[in-house]
């Protein structure tokens, strides 16, 4: 017997759709470059497990995230085949843990490489560890100046058999603005750093920078691996990249309630805290319950899209903590009746770049916050 789908909210999240977006990423890269899919901050909110099993079937051979928690748990969910590679570690993390399970672990300085090297004597097992650099994203990673004493230091581990050095690797800072002169200088950057650690002896099973905009734009930054993350759940990374039909993309998420109540008030009814939103008229006003709670942004107040009974109607006032208002204009949908705030876009329904829009800021954000209360639907 099939359950029910929850009806007052949710996400749906089709698992057809990831996979398709995952052969089409890689059929976009020459066939010896792997794909790591990116699943951190639970598949952008997607479901990290369902994603990362589909993502897998579909091609992909790695599986990313930023904190080794996550992708500790991945592996406690049973995925104990794929290379699982975590990159954002902070000093008294559980690097031996990471080893027991054969994580790749990133190391972006000295600090790191010193607590892996003693997790690794401590469980008596080789860890395996990828040198992250700074290229230029001025965020995480070994600064060109650092480099040299990170990877003598590593490859001396490597010779005393407490590390293996898998993966040389680095982030864009700009690859969502196509032709940034940011773009080339950081591969020049990738390209000596690289030179420099191979001449060392470093012998990488893998070297890696691109991510989603890079994976479709740059295929000079393809190495022998791509990290999306976005596009795999079917979002253009930017509208200067192309919509997500442009790039043969499907948006994997769709959010969706039911109009929990639909009255009539007359002109001039102020809406929702503050009365930021007043009736112009007599008219019908439908409550929907979703809310900040559960990540449909606040700063989205009077401009969020919602289709309701096959118009597209704005958020009327602020967004709550748990529900929100949509002025109808006299229509009476029935209560139950659905409402779906984003959604692929063939539909006539608002797509997560358009709540992006209405929020001001980008899609990634709008679906990774949807929050824990909304239940994920996998089709
Ligand atoms: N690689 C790293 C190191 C990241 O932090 C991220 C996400 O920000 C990605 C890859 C995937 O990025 P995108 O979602 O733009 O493909």
């Amino acid at each position: 017997t099939q359950t029910p789908l929850p009806r007052r909210a949710r996400a749906e999240i089709d698992l057809g759709a990831l996979r398709a977006n995952v052969r089409a990423l890689r059929a976009r890269v020459a066939p010896h470059v792997q794909v790591m899919a990116v699943v951190k901050a639970d598949a952008y909110g997607h479901g990290a497990v369902r994603c990362a099993r589909a993502a897998l079937e579909a091609g992909a051979t790695w599986l990313g995230t930023a904190t080794p928690h996550e992708a500790l748990a991945l592996r406690a969910a049973g995925l104990t085949g794929p290379r699982i590679m975590c990159w954002l570690w902070t000093p008294g993390d559980p690097w031996a843990e990471g080893i027991e399970a054969g994580l790749d672990m990133s190391v972006s300085g000295m600090w790191a490489l010193e607590e892996v090297v003693g997790a690794a004597r401590a469980t008596g097992r080789r860890a395996r560890i990828q040198l992250k650099a700074d290229t230029g994203l001025g965020r995480n990673g070994c600064q060109p100046a650092d480099w040299p004493e990170l990877v003598s230091e590593a490859l001396k581990a490597e010779a005393q058999g407490l590390v293996k050095v898998t993966g040389l690797w680095s982030h864009l800072a700009c690859a969502d603005e196509p032709g940034h002169p940011s773009i080339a200088g950081q591969l020049d950057v990738f390209r000596s750093m690289l030179d420099y650690a191979e001449k060392a002896g470093a012998e990488p099973e893998v070297r890696h920078i691109a991510n989603s905009p890079a994976t479709l734009t740059l295929p000079e930054a393809h190495f022998d691996l791509v990290r999306p993350g976005i596009a795999m759940y079917g979002v253009s990374p930017d509208p200067a990249v192309g919509t997500s039909a442009e790039l043969g993309l499907r948006p994997v998420m769709s959010l969706k309630a039911s109009v929990a109540l639909v009255k009539q008030v007359p002109g001039g009814h102020g809406v929702s805290y503050g009365h930021h939103y007043t009736t112009p008229g007599e008219t019908t006003l439908g409550l929907i319950p979703l809310g900040y709670a559960d990540g449909v942004p606040r700063h989205a107040s009077g401009r969020g899209p919602v289709l309701v009974g096959g118009r597209v109607r704005t958020v009327a006032g602020r967004v709550a903590m748990d529900q929100f208002v949509v002025d109808l204009g006299g229509d009476t949908p029935e209560p139950g009746s659905e409402a779906v705030l984003f959604g692929p876009g063939d539909r006539g329904e608002p797509t997560a770049q358009d709540w992006a829009e209405a929020a001001d800021t980008i899609a990634y954000e709008i679906v990774t916050r949807i929050g824990a209360r909304v239940p994920r639907v996998y089709l």
